[in-house]
C-alpha cells in the first residue's frame, strides 16, 4: 500500500477511535532493544539532556523473557506521557513529537545489539571503549523473539535493526535473517562493518526486504586504517560493489554512512571526497553522523565549519538527486541550527 494511503487511513482510524494528539516517541511507544549485557531497554538514544537508554529488565537471564514485566514497566512510562509527564530520560530528546498515538500493546521498533565482539576496532566505538563488555553474555535472540512472536507482539510492518558489535558474526546471524524472514518481517535494517561479505545479506537485498548501512568514513586506505586498526578499506569497498549489484528491486538497500571524528575526517574536502568515491561505486543512499564522545564535548557550541560540512553535504546530495539521512547526532545538529 502506498505509504500516504497508509498514513491517511491510520489518521482515520485514530480520528474514529477518539484518539488525541500527545507529545510521546515511537520508542517509547513500540520500541524495545535488546542491549549488551543482558539488559532490555525502550531505546539507544543518549545524546541528549535527558540521556535516554531506559531499562525495562536488568536480570533477564537470556533464555526465556517475562513479558508481563516489561509490558507493564513500558505501560507505566506510556501511562505518564498520557498525562502529560515527559520522563526524566527522556528531557530534550528530538524524537519526541506530537502525534495521534495508540492505545495498543506491541513492539514494531526492535533493536538487537546483544553481542560486543567485531571483526574491526573504530576509534569512535563505545562497545569497543566499554572493558565490562563480554560476549560470554551473548544469547541466541531467536528463541526469545519467538516468544514475542507467538504471543503476537510484533508487527508485521515492524522494523528489525540489528547491530553492534559486528552483526554478520553473531553464531546465528543467517538463522537470524530467514527467521525474521519467515516470521514475516521485510524491513530489517542491517549494521555491518563490510568486511565480511553475507550471501543471506545480498539474497535480502535483491528480495527488498532488508538494507544493509556501512560506516566507511573516508575514501582512503590509509585514514580508514587509522579510524578502524585494520586493513581492510578494499575488502569493504568490493563488499559493497557486490552488495550493490544484488539490488534488483530498490537501489536503496545500500547504504555508505560516515562519521564525522575531530582532526580526522571533519573537512569539507574529506566529506566530498567520500561522496565522490561512494558514488562513483554506485551507491545511491547516504548517511551522514557525528562521533559521540566529540558530540558530548562540543554539543553547546558545535563549532561552524561542522554545521558548514553538514550544509555542504545536505546540497550536494540534494543536487546529485541522491538520498541523504543524518543520523541521531548530525541530525540534532542540523535541526538545532535550522531552527
Ligand atoms: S529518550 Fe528519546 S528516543 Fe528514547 S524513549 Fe525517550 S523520547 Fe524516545
Ligand atoms: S564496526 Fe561497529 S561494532 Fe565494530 S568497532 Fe566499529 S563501531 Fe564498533
Amino acid at each position: 500500500m502506498p505509504k500516504k494511503l497508509e498514513k491517511f487511513l491510520k489518521l482515520i482510524n485514530h480520528l474514529l477511535k477518539g484518539h488525541k494528539k500527545f507529545l510521546s516517541c515511537p520508542w517509547l511507544e513500540h520500541g524495545i532493544i535488546f542491549d549488551h549485557a543482558k539488559h532490555i531497554r525502550v531505546c539507544c538514544e543518549q545524546s541528549h539532556e535527558g540521556k535516554g537508554r531506559y531499562i525495562l529488565d536488568s536480570s533477564f537471564n537470556g533464555l526465556w523473557i517475562d513479558i508481563d514485566k516489561i509490558i507493564s514497566e513500558k505501560n507505566k512510562q506510556k501511562n505518564q506521557v498520557r498525562q502529560g509527564v515527559i520522563p526524566s530520560c527522556c528531557q530534550g530528546c528530538l524524537f519526541l513529537k506530537e502525534d495521534y498515538w495508540d492505545n495498543e500493546n506491541y513492539f514494531d521498533n526492535i533493536l538487537l545489539t546483544h553481542w560486543s565482539n567485531c571483526n574491526t576496532r573504530c576509534i569512535y566505538c563505545p562497545a569497543i571503549r566499554d572493558n565490562n563488555l563480554s560476549d560470554e553474555n551473548h544469547y541466541n535472540i531467536i528463541p526469545i523473539l519467538s516468544q514475542l512472536f507467538d504471543k503476537h507482539l510484533i508487527s508485521k510492518n515492524a522494523r528489525f535493526s540489528i547491530a553492534g558489535g559486528e552483526s554478520t558474526i553473531y553464531p546465528e546471524f543467517d538463522k537470524l535473517l530467514y527467521f525474521l524472514v519467515e516470521s514475516g518481517i521485510s524491513n530489517i535494517n542491517i549494521n555491518s562493518s563490510g568486511i565480511k561479505y553475507c550471501d543471506s545479506i545480498a539474497e535480502l537485498i535483491s528480495k527488498n526486504l532488508a538494507e544493509i548501512v556501512i560506516s566507511l568514513d573516508c575514501s582512503s586506505a590509509f585514514i580508514y586504517k587509522s579510524i578502524k586498526g585494520t586493513d581492510t578499506f578494499d575488502v569493504v569497498v568490493n563488499n559493497i560493489k557486490r552488495y550493490i549489484q544484488a539490488q534488483q528491486i530498490n537501489e536503496n538497500r545500500v547504504i555508505v554512512k560516515f562519521i564525522i571524528l575531530k582532526g580526522i575526517n571533519d573537512g569539507i574536502k574529506d566529506i566530498l571526497e567520500w561522496f565522490v568515491f561512494c558514488k562513483d561505486l554506485g551507491v545511491k543512499k547516504f548517511a551522514v553522523d557525528v562521533d559521540i564522545a566529540w558530540y558530548n564535548e562540543m554539543k553547546n557550541d558545535v563549532p561552524d565549519y561542522v554545521k558548514d560540512m553538514l550544509v555542504f553535504i545536505y546540497k550536494v546530495c540534494k543536487l546529485n538527486s541522491v538520498h541523504l539521512d543524518f543520523y541521531d547526532r548530525a541530525d540534532m545538529i542540523f535541526k538545532n541550527f535550522k531552527k
